[in-house]
């Protein structure tokens, strides 16, 4: 599989383009159902270490289902998914590889409400990764500082702000050591206000060089974070792009319709 094509762009959006050849994921022929109904037709996608895609397209195309395939938190039914180089099946072994090298936010936090920010972050890393427990609180004030909220550290999630407590999410995440980061729809539920600080987090992320996919319909975060964007409708991929193509020029008149809608 060639990487993302780079040809005929300017030179600018070329080193924009430029990322690994080094495969993080690679989905061929993947297909899943809900009973009878066909979700995922056909998904082939290669995603290089580094890369940040942004996921857009409208409500039920698939989005959500994608990703939390690439998780392992639902099965496909055809084709393959190897998530850096492990192919997800239904070996189990193979899935707790996955799910603890790929980390998963959510539109709804999921904090744990009874326990603190800092049992939340450091749950997984104690009884999955068996990280002592001295080790891992150390980790999470380090990932908790990185977000730009150590001092909320003891309290309960409820006492948060719906930004506060996504980035804690993000941070609990960032505690697990993911090579790969999944985002769905992490700012649709928060105030307007508390948008940007998510994004922020995100942004920085991403300017480390973590790989990412985002579904978003943050259209200005796909503008600047994003080297590719993904259009998906209907269970498919329709057309993907680097964002200045993407938005500039979409080829599809789905694409195009729902750019209308949003933009
Ligand atoms: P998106 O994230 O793009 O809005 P989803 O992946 O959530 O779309 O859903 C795609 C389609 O699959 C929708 O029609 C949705 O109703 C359906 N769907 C999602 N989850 C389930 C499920 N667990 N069982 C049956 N149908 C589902
Ligand atoms: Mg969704």
């Amino acid at each position: 599989v060639a990487p993302p094509e780079t040809e005929g762009l300017a030179p600018a959006d070329r080193s924009r383009m430029k990322v690994s050849d080094e495969v993080a994921i690679e989905i061929s022929g993947m297909n899943k159902w809900f009973g009878q109904f066909h979700v995922l037709r056909d998904i082939d996608l290669t995603v290089y270490r580094g890369e940040r895609i942004v996921i857009c397209g409208p409500s039920g195309s698939g989005k959500s289902t994608l990703i939390r395939c690439i998780n392992a938190l639902e099965e496909h039914q055809r084709g393959q998914i190897v998530v850096d180089g492990t192919e997800l099946s239904t070996n189990l072994r193979n899935i707790d590889t996955i799910r603890s090298d790929v980390g998963m936010v959510f539109q709804h936090f999921n904090l744990f409400p009874h326990l603190t920010i800092l049992e939340n972050c450091t749950l997984a890393p104690i009884w999955v990764r068996k990280i002592p427990k001295k080790e891992a609180e150390e980790t999470a004030m380090h990932f908790l500082t990185k977000v730009k909220i150590p001092e909320q550290a003891d309290k309960y999630p409820g006492q948060l702000s719906g930004g506060q407590q996504q980035r804690v999410a993000i941070a609990r995440s960032l505690c697990m050591r993911p090579k790969i980061m999944l985002f769905d729809e992490p700012t649709s539920a928060l105030d307007p206000e508390m948008i940007k600080e998510v994004l922020d987090t995100m942004i920085e992320l991403a300017e480390e060089g973590m790989t990412m996919l985002v579904v978003t319909h943050e259209m200005g975060f796909a503008r600047q974070v994003a080297n590719r964007v993904i259009f998906m409708d209907q269970g498919q991929i329709v057309e993907q792009n680097e964002p200045e193509a993407f938005f500039g020029n979409p080829q599809n008149e789905r694409t195009k319709l729902f750019l209308s809608q949003i933009l």
